[in-house]
């Protein structure tokens, strides 16, 4: 058997079922022009990607293997391995958003295609209702995954003897309207430029890191100025560490009597998310309630993408994100509910912000918690609650040090004042603009709108 390992979201060599198939192989990346055209020539994913697969690589190498790089649209570049290659099959790992499914549909015209579940811990149609539809709501998905739950849903997969099948090393570019060309591996020949990122943790340091805070992750993990949650996101999306791994680091805390489940709750909403968006595919772009859609105003828009609304945890999280492509959970959802209700823009626009910058940006988990803070999901949230960005930023960063870390401006202004809206609007203070929206009125605006398109 020869076969193409194409790795995705799979990025490691442990615990890794791409590497549990016997035979001639040959591991391979694509640098997709479909997505990379769109970023910025320093966008940080790409250099954090880049460098995972440089890690790769050589741990592929410690194995005998090797990851061979391309560049091209999927679908040329299979085409092209089979005129230079005999293969009998690609294996790759699920990937469910819309664009992944309509691209391997694409290559599995040319060969055969086997998925391996690897990304996450249930098949996409393993947890469904008893008549099997999919759930909308997550309490029902979480009790039905629990019961589903078993510990093979977290055996390791182990090495097989594999074969690397000979080919040339460099990015070889596959673009159709160019000839095909072979550059030296760097990031310059894929068009980019290194971006500066935090010094590098590996998934098993952060388990360590982790490890100590678990126990108190329900009561934590909602304090952006703690960092008390396991910062393993960007990790799980590339797939740096096996979901498996995680979850048997969790069997293992959970043996020495640690209450283990408010993390793998959350965990499972990752699941609960990309089951949504591989039934409905439509939530990509498309409300599944209510026929909102937000009025566009560029000023508030702009104000928000600068982290200049005016609203203390609004713009610290804006910013935290400009300058490391990471946001807390708590203020994420704070920053989604102020784009969606206070300031009634569409939800998809705040979405495509989130997504060109987040460095863990997963399209199941971002799409659908946008929905959710919309109120236009499949979850029953209500469209009318509405968070209060003062009320959670006294609730959830009660000293203000979140907020002063990542808004210099404020460092001299009282905590009491951060949290209090109508003594922040009356502060004249030189750099940091008020308030661009009143909390009470916008609020009534938002639920008027919704009034208008219930259906
Ligand atoms: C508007 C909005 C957009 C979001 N966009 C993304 C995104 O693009 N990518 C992404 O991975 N997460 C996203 N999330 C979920 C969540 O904010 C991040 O997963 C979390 O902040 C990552 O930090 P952590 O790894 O320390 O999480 P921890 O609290 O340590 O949680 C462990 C893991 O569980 C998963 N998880 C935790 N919370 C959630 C959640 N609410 N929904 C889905 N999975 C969760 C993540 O994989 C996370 O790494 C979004 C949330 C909101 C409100």
């Amino acid at each position: 058997m020869r076969r193409i390992l194409w790795f995705r979201r799979d990025l490691r060599t442990d615990d890794n079922p791409l590497l549990s198939l016997e035979g001639e192989v040959l591991p391979i990346f694509i640098f997709d022009p479909a997505i990379l055209s769109g970023l910025a020539r320093d966008d940080r994913r790409v250099t954090y990607l880049f460098e995972a697969l440089l890690r790769l690589k050589a741990s592929l190498r410690l194995r005998g293997l090797d990851l061979i790089l391309f560049h091209g649209r999927p679908a040329e570049v299979f085409s092209w391995l089979l005129e230079n290659g005999a293969f009998d099959e690609v294996c790759a790992s699920g990937d469910y958003d819309r664009y992944a499914r309509e691209r391997d549909r694409d290559v599995s015209h040319l060969l055969p295609f086997r998925y391996l579940n690897d990304t996450y811990i249930f098949e996409p149609d393993e947890v469904l209702k008893n008549d099997g539809s999919p759930y909308l709501v997550f309490t029902p998905f979480y009790n039905r995954a629990k019961a589903l739950f078993t510990p093979i849903h977290m055996k390791e997969h182990l090495p097989a003897s594999q074969q690397l099948l000979a080919w040339e090393s460099g990015v070889i570019h596959v673009i159709a309207d160019q000839h095909r060309r072979t550059t030296p591996i760097s990031l310059e020949s894929l068009g980019f430029s290194p971006a500066p990122l935090a010094p590098y943790l590996s998934p098993s340091e952060k388990l360590v890191r982790f490890s100590p805070l678990l126990s108190c992750y329900a009561t934590e993990r909602d304090f952006p100025a703690l960092g008390a949650t396991s910062h393993l996101s960007a990790d799980l999306r590339f797939g740096m560490i096996s979901i498996r791994a995680v979850l048997r680091w969790l069997a293992g805390e959970k043996k020495k009597g640690t209450d283990t489940e408010p993390f793998f709750r959350e965990l499972v909403f990752r699941e609960f998310y990309a089951m949504l968006l591989y039934h409905f595919p439509a939530l990509t772009a498309e409300n599944f309630r209510y026929l909102f859609a937000g009025v566009w105003n560029g000023e508030y828009a702009e104000a928000f993408y600068e982290g200049r609304t005016g609203v203390p945890l609004v713009d610290a999280g804006i910013r935290e994100l400009l300058e490391t492509g990471q946001m807390h959970n708590r203020v994420r959802m704070v920053c989604a509910s102020f784009w969606t209700k206070n300031l009634l823009l569409p939800w998809q626009e705040g979405e495509k912000f989130f997504a060109a910058h987040l460095l863990d940006y997963d399209a199941a988990s971002n799409i659908l918690s946008w929905q959710w803070s919309a109120g236009t999901g499949v979850d029953p949230q209500p469209y009318f609650r509405i968070f209060n960005p003062y009320t959670q930023g006294k609730k959830f960063d009660y000293e203000g040090e979140y907020i002063r870390r990542w808004i210099p401006e404020l460092s001299g202004v009282e905590a009491k004042i951060l949290h209090d809206e109508s003594k922040l609007s009356r502060l004249m203070l030189s750099g940091y603009p008020p308030p661009i929206v009143e909390h009470k009125s916008s609020s009534q605006r938002a639920l008027e709108h919704f009034k208008e398109v219930l259906y």
